[in-house]
């Protein structure tokens, strides 16, 4: 099989050349994505999928997707194509999403013959507020068998992990007055921000060390001969499990409670952007992808990125069994993603060779679940038992 997918690859492999590029020359930010989302969607109506535009009513996400003569497992993809500001794609999600949406044109190939269905889903707005989120909280995934990504990076690297990530916002209202002649008319809504902060502080001893808290003061009062009347705070509270990440969360906020009473400060929580949940590989299905990329020869893939940072594919894996692997796209390992040398790495021939091997790998892995009930099944066991 690997050989008729490697023939298959090879055959439309200009198309994604030319996608690859294309979006590279025309980086959009998060939710703008409207060249970069049309390019994607016309590469999959020209072979042959059926495409669902502004899907959920995300404006530049879509549902493509091809149903086989035959009935079977589903199989999703997710494309990227968001870039950064300043850098344009220094994610390389312009060959992330050329990645996926050209492992969906390259199942689609075979899946009249093994049946199934192939979807290649565009989740806008990774490096932001990930659309993925919004697509699991409508219920996206919730007929999708499997999900699967890969991201460039300097070298391969197993699917791993991500941290799970709350974003919090502390808003206090206190009172405002004469700070010299008046200050007993006054309640300083600054003072309960800075007691919030030594609060976490002390909790900060007491915590996991693989969870993260950090955070800025966005609002702190106008003049120093002013009670300040309105101060705001907002943080990141990360940890390895959403479990962990909800009893830390809840801590934190009883930080800043605690210093809204001693303050006699009103105070407003919410969340200023989206949660994200850890990424749980599912280890079954990813040996099966590790495997494919082995029978192309590929050996170092054998590092496991465990990343300190979160991802919107946390929320995927928590609704459905998921991967999240790298592949390699530089000749020099030390440079980091978020970097105008890594954008360029994303034009180079060892870059077009490791996005064609992991196309093979992502579509071998895909038709390994279609025809392998058995796989299937010990796949759903593991996403289970989690
Ligand atoms: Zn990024
Ligand atoms: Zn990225």
């Amino acid at each position: 099989m690997i050989n008729r997918i490697k023939e298959i690859t090879n055959r439309v492999f200009e198309d994604l050349k030319e996608l690859n590029e294309y979006i590279y020359h025309n980086p959009e930010l998060g939710y703008e994505e409207h060249k970069s989302s049309k390019a994607h969607k016309e590469l999959l109506k020209k072979y042959g999928f059926q495409v669902e535009e502004e899907y959920l009513g995300i404006k530049t996400g879509f549902k493509a997707y091809y149903e086989g003569k035959k009935p079977g497992p589903k199989i999703a993809y997710l494309s990227e194509y968001d870039a950064l500001p300043g850098i344009g794609h220094g994610c390389g999600h312009n060959m992330l999403g050329t990645t996926s949406t050209g492992a969906g044109i390259v199942l689609k190939h075979l899946i009249d013959e093994i049946g199934g269905t192939v979807v290649v889903f565009g989740t806008p707005a990774e490096e932001t507020s990930g659309a993925k989120v919004i697509m699991v909280e409508k219920n996206a995934f919730d007929d999708i068998d499997v999900a699967m990504l890969a991201h460039p990076a300097a070298s391969y690297y197993k699917s791993g992990t991500s941290l799970a990530l709350e974003p919090i916002q502390f808003t206090f209202r206190g009172k405002a007055a004469h700070a010299a002649a008046d200050p007993e008319k006054g309640i300083n809504a600054l003072d309960a921000v800075i007691m919030t902060f030594n609060s976490i502080n002390a909790l900060r001893e007491h915590i996991l060390p693989t969870a993260r808290i950090h955070g800025v003061i966005t609002e702190g009062g106008k003049a120093a001969n002013i009670v300040p009347e309105l101060a705001v705070a907002q943080f990141y509270v990360r940890a390895t499990t959403k479990a962990y990440l909800n009893e830390l969360s809840e801590k934190v906020k009883n930080c800043a409670k605690g210093a809204a009473l001693a303050t006699g400060a009103s105070l407003e929580i919410t969340n200023y952007e989206l949660k994200y949940d850890d990424l749980v590989t599912n280890e079954t299905l990813s040996e099966v992808y590790n495997k494919s990329l082995e029978i192309q020869g590929i050996k170092d893939y054998d590092k496991t990125r465990d990343s300190f940072g979160s991802l919107d594919m946390g929320n995927v894996s928590h609704v459905c069994p998921a991967i999240h692997p790298y592949f390699g796209i530089c000749e020099d390992e030390s440079i980091p993603a978020h970097t105008k040398e890594f954008r360029d790495a994303t034009l180079t021939d060892l870059a077009y060779k490791n996005m064609k091997i992991t196309i093979n790998a992502l579509v071998n892995t895909g038709v390994q679940v279609i025809t392998d009930k058995e796989l299937l099944n010990r796949i759903k066991e593991e996403f289970n038992a989690f």
